[in-house]
């Protein structure tokens, strides 16, 4: 599938977080790929700015439509779909990505982090979806995608919150799929290893400065460890991937967790 080829023309996507890292690379292909996209998350004015008009440039419009919805919200995330539905004409593609993390011994997890994680990993997922689907199955079209990753499948210590949130994530992603099994919407998951984002690349330092390592150290000996391929995996990789779940094909995909993830889950 040749991103020329223009296989999303006339779909409208909704990509939370969106303003960085894996959402901003899935909103950028699927621009490329011709849907009209609207953009949300936080970040300073001016890198709000900066993604608004690169993935406007690529809809062929000065500034791509954003939301500042906050996650958390689940009133925002309601109004955050209404305004989609009525600024792309339709909400064809719904990818819930957006995440937070918190790394710390569940003893010591601050009880207001728990909550963040849970409702911006997890539950946003819920309410996006609850808004987003009546109108896609009103006009029988639709694809949701959720990103969970490689931790909505297997565990890490320190990381209660977000394996919780993200083994959430999957499970929604499975119930719904059955829900929509008959239609021709699918509802899928994504679940990335080691991804080369802000997230992830500020886990770096503090395991450097914990164990008393370089930060090449820790990275490849600490963060990747058990990531077989001991490198990161790349934001295009991730939206490659995205694209294929929305573009043409792709239909008898439903309700799966796809691992991308340098061979994190064959270990
Ligand atoms: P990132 O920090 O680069 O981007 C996160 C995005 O979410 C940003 O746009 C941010 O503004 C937005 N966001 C955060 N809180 C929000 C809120 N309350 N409301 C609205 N937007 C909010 O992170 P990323 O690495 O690109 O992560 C994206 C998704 O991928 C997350 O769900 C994350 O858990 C998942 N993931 C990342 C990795 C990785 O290694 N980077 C691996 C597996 C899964």
């Amino acid at each position: 599938m040749s991103l020329a080829d223009k296989v999303l023309a006339g779909q409208g996507a909704l990509v939370t977080g969106s303003t960085s890292g894996i959402g901003l690379g899935i909103a950028r292909i699927f621009a490329q790929a011709g849907a009209k996209v609207m953009l949300n998350g936080f970040g300073k004015p001016e890198e709000i700015a900066a993604a608004r008009a690169e993935i406007g440039a690529l809809m062929g419009v000065t500034e791509a439509p954003y939301s500042s919805a906050d996650m958390s919200k689940p009133a925002e995330i309601r109004a955050m779909v209404a305004e989609a539905q009525a600024a792309l004409g339709s909400l064809d593609i719904l990818v819930n990505n957006a995440g937070i993390q918190f790394v710390a011994p569940v003893q010591d997890f601050p009880e207001e982090k728990w909550d963040a994680i849970i409702a911006i990993n997890m539950s946003s997922n819920y309410h996006a979806i609850k808004a987003a689907l009546p109108a896609m199955l009103a006009r029988s079209r639709g694809r949701i995608i959720n990103v969970a990753s490689a931790h909505g499948l297997v565990a890490s210590p320190y990381k209660s919150a977000y394996v919780a949130a993200k083994h959430g994530v999957v499970g929604i992603t499975k119930s719904i799929a059955l829900e929509v099994a008959q239609s021709p919407i699918t509802c899928n998951a994504i679940c990335p290893g080691f991804v080369r984002t802000p997230l992830a690349e500020a886990q770096v330092a503090p395991l450097a400065a914990k164990f008393g390592i370089s930060e090449e150290s820790a990275l490849r000996d600490r963060l990747l460890e058990k990531q077989p391929s001991k490198r990161w995996i790349e934001v295009e990789d991730v939206a490659r991937m995205a694209l294929y779940l929305v573009g043409p094909g792709s239909g008898s995909v439903n309700g799966a967790a796809l691992s991308i993830d340098g061979g994190w889950l064959a270990a």
